[in-house]
């Protein structure tokens, strides 16, 4: 039986998660790879029990997730069959709609009957009465913005969720949906967004001075953009990475200039006692209101890097100027 370490409250901080009562660990765990029903299950086994051990509470998925589709939600139910059951008052489990993931016009965007239904599937493939956080995972251009927070509010209101969080929507469609879940009082805690050193975008457009002034926490996905900010790629491609295996990361993402950035960033990561990525996940930590950074793994090696990371401490205010310097 697998028994977690007593230590694992100690290894990495936890954070508020805007004004809310939750707090999630600094480093998150994501199921979007590595996790599906192509994947060998005891090594799914061993990276959810790593994290455990040192302290990651909050594992994150969606109902697309695999492949195929929904077998990353599978693999968490047999998780929690086989290991974590006992512990689920321990975890912060969330998944998400708003990608295709069934055929006709029921099964993608922000329907009411799309979320409902896919919260409902979640569920019973997991074998949980509830997530700790619902997410609609993009905003729809087509179904009014009230009716999906409408059903993310239904969803919280009938004990599926505790709360329910928005990704992927672009500062001026967050606002105008904060401010709705916000008069129905709905318990939203929180934005996913793409955000690291390689791109900055949401920063720009100024989502994070957003959820700063609303207090909504925020949590960042491929904080190592997908393996680039780390030495994965610096001498080449290998066999088992996620560009070789036919993952969401192209080849074609991996031009000279962003292989140089990366280089040059490792340099200076090295210099500082840092891997690259450990550098880039404490520069995520660092953007206003960030409460998590939500990694990926592959092999448990990689997750150990990110916690011993954060264990090394903050870099001085210099060598963020000098980072600022090589990133902008
Ligand atoms: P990362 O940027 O952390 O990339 C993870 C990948 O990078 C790993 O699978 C591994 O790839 C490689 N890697 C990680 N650590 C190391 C290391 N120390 N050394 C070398 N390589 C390393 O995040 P993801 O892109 O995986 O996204 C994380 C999570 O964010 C997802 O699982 C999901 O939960 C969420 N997400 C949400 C989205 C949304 O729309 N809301 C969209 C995308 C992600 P390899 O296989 O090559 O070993």
């Amino acid at each position: 039986m697998y028994s977690p370490s007593n230590e694992r409250y100690s290894v990495i901080p936890y954070r508020r998660c805007g004004a809310s009562g939750l707090k999630l660990p600094v480093i998150s765990l994501g199921f979007w790879h590595n996790f599906g029903s192509v994947d060998r299950y005891e090594n799914c086994r061993e990276i959810a029990r790593a994290a455990f051990d040192h302290g990651i509470t909050h594992f994150d998925l969606a109902n697309n997730y695999g492949p195929v589709p929904g077998s990353a939600e599978q693999t968490m139910g047999r998780l929690l069959k086989d290991d974590f059951g006992v512990w689920r008052d321990e975890l912060v489990i969330s998944t998400k709609a708003g990608y295709h993931m069934w055929e006709g016009p029921y099964g993608d965007f922000g329907s009411r009957k799309y979320l409902m239904a896919s919260c409902d599937q979640s569920l019973k493939r997991m074998g949980l009465d509830y997530v700790d956080i619902f997410y609609h995972h993009r905003p729809d251009p087509e179904t009014p913005l009230e009716e999906s927070m409408l059903a993310l509010d239904a969803i919280v209101r009938s004990g599926k969720a505790l709360y329910v969080g928005i990704s992927n929507y672009p500062a001026p469609e967050a606002a105008r949906a904060i401010a709705m879940l916000r008069d129905m009082k709905t318990p939203f805690i929180i934005h996913q967004m793409r955000c690291n050193m390689l791109d900055r975008n949401h920063e720009r457009q100024g989502l994070f001075d957003l959820l700063e002034r609303e207090k909504v926490g925020g949590i960042a996905f491929s904080p190592l953009a997908q393996g680039i900010l780390t030495d994965r790629y610096l001498n080449g491609i290998p066999n088992d990475s996620r560009v070789a295996r036919g993952g969401y990361l192209k080849a074609a993402q991996l031009t000279d200039e962003v292989l140089d950035k990366a280089r040059r960033l490792n340099e200076f990561a090295q210099k500082h006692g840092r891997s690259l990525a450990q550098l880039a996940l404490l520069w995520v930590l660092k953007r206003p209101g960030m409460t998590s950074a939500l990694i990926g793994a592959s092999r448990t090696s990689q997750l150990l890097e990110a916690v011993e990371g954060i264990g090394k401490g903050d870099l001085e205010t210099e060598a963020w100027n000098e980072v600022e310097k090589m990133i902008s």
